[in-house]
């Protein structure tokens, strides 16, 4: 056991509060939250208020969510009082981009959907993790067969320095609706209308009964590809 396997010592594995209590303990200032605004970010986001503690919170505004989404950020901020700090692309690299190859060039081929990702996303994330030693995140265990090895803290690869916090990976998708219900958390409506995962718009679909809950990502892409850049266990050339 390490030390940080010893920070969540005798934690039950499904207490998320208590592994993110602990953890905002343990890192004091040197902690963030990132969210998406997805089920398991925002069963964080509604933990943390609970834990009357405060840390920076923030998102990545790909230029590309749907509105549904900022309209959840929305009620978030008016439920909790938490002022998400936005984080965007740099936009000479969008604009250098979608000049050069179009704005669906994502679509063509995998390289071009890394690399949008890798404009949109990965690099906005570096930036936003400037100066923090940890971050938390609503990754799952159940999400794909790429997240089956996730522990509560983990270092991070493509971060050096950096541990990512996950206080969710032993909850499930139904737990998850179950905390929403229970405690009036605020969700984005998409899932009213069949999303299981929600990102760029025009990235995300609805799943169809019975399909992966990332299958509704990419659904072009092979699932050994659906991973955006941010959570990779190593980041390959091009950016990612
Ligand atoms: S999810 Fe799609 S639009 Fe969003 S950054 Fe990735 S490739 Fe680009």
């Amino acid at each position: 056991m390490n030390d940080y396997d010893k920070l969540f010592e005798g934690v039950d594995p499904r207490d998320a509060q208590e592994v993110l209590s602990r953890a905002i303990d343990h890192f004091g200032d040197r902690i963030t939250m990132a969210t998406s605004l997805q089920l398991g970010g925002l069963v964080l986001l509604d933990m943390l208020h609970r834990t009357g503690k405060s840390i920076p919170v923030f998102s990545i505004d790909t230029g590309r969510l749907p509105e549904e989404t900022y309209e959840c950020a929305e009620a978030v901020r008016r439920k909790y009082g938490i002022n998400i700090h936005w984080v965007f692309p740099r936009h000479e690299a969008v604009e250098e981009m979608e000049r050069e190859k179009g704005l669906f060039s994502f679509k063509e081929n995998i390289e071009n959907r890394k690399e949008c990702c890798g404009i949109r996303k990965v690099e906005p994330l570096d930036r936003a993790l400037e100066g923090y030693d940890a971050w938390i995140t609503g990754r799952r265990m159940d999400q794909s067969d790429t997240r089956k090895e996730l522990r509560f803290i983990e270092s991070d690869p493509v971060h050096p320095g950096l541990v990512k916090v996950n206080p969710l990976i032993h909850w499930n998708q139904a737990e998850l609706w179950y905390y929403v219900e229970e405690h009036g958390v605020p969700h984005n409506r998409l899932y009213d209308e069949g999303y299981l995962s929600i990102g760029c718009a025009c990235c995300t679909r609805p799943c169809r009964e019975g399909e992966d809950e990332r299958a509704g990502r990419w659904w072009w892409e092979n699932p050994e590809h659906k991973e955006c850049g941010l959570h990779l266990n190593y980041r390959q050339g091009g950016g990612i």
